[in-house]
């Protein structure tokens, strides 16, 4: 059987998303049960929006990468206490970063737990539960096609004049070869609400992914 390749699509429309910065922390928590994991999960949600939550591994050792919405870090506190009356095991984290990762990997591998896939950035390649910037790719109908999400450093690092000529550097500094995109016209996009340019192509330029 062939394998299935998905079809090359025209990419109409960029554009592009900067996530409010926010301070960021990692929970680790022996759980002793499936039960236990799900309350987990129920706790975190239960604090959503004012905290954004990625699950890291889950088994005998859970773990969350978590990102506040605004300054108030004693939601991070009573988080930290809610957990310490209830399991026996917890490690709260102040930053999420590749050590901190790297722990989370070796406990996981070491407790037999499950290491949760998480999106990377699409520059570095690093683990990146909370992009800084987000690039979206739509169709002529403005249906999303894909994204790529890019860490704050590759994004400090990736700067511009303007807002077109970041996204041309981020897309250019890309692991996914999006180099075609300095040879068609980008034109900004009406839309107030968000941020996003309308790509002009010409027979000899097109902007496909694949
Ligand atoms: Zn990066």
């Amino acid at each position: 059987m062939p394998r299935q390749v998905a079809p090359t699509r025209f990419v109409r429309q960029i554009s592009i998303e900067q996530q409010p910065k926010g301070l960021r922390a990692v929970y680790l928590v022996e759980a002793g049960s499936d039960r236990d994991e799900r309350e987990l999960a129920r706790l975190f949600e239960q604090f959503q929006p004012l905290l954004e939550s990625v699950e890291l591994c889950s088994g005998k050792l859970v773990a969350y990468a978590v990102k506040l919405q605004g300054d108030d870090q004693s939601i991070l506190d009573e988080i930290e206490e809610m957990l310490r009356a209830n399991y026996a095991f917890v490690i709260l984290h102040r930053s999420f970063d590749q050590l901190i990762y790297d722990i989370v990997r070796e406990l996981c591998k070491d407790s037999g737990s499950r290491l949760t896939p998480v999106p990377r950035c699409d520059i570095c390649r690093r683990a990146e539960p909370f992009p800084d910037v987000t690039v979206g790719f739509a169709d002529s109908r403005g249906e999303r096609i894909s994204a790529r999400g890019y860490c704050a450093t590759c994004a400090a690092e990736s700067g511009g004049q303007s807002n077109k000529e970041f996204v041309i550097s981020l897309l250019q500094a890309d692991r996914g070869k999006f180099d075609e995109v300095r040879n068609v016209r980008l034109v900004r996009s009406r839309s107030k609400k968000k941020l996003a340019f309308r790509i002009e192509s010409d027979a000899g330029h097109q902007f496909m992914i694949g």
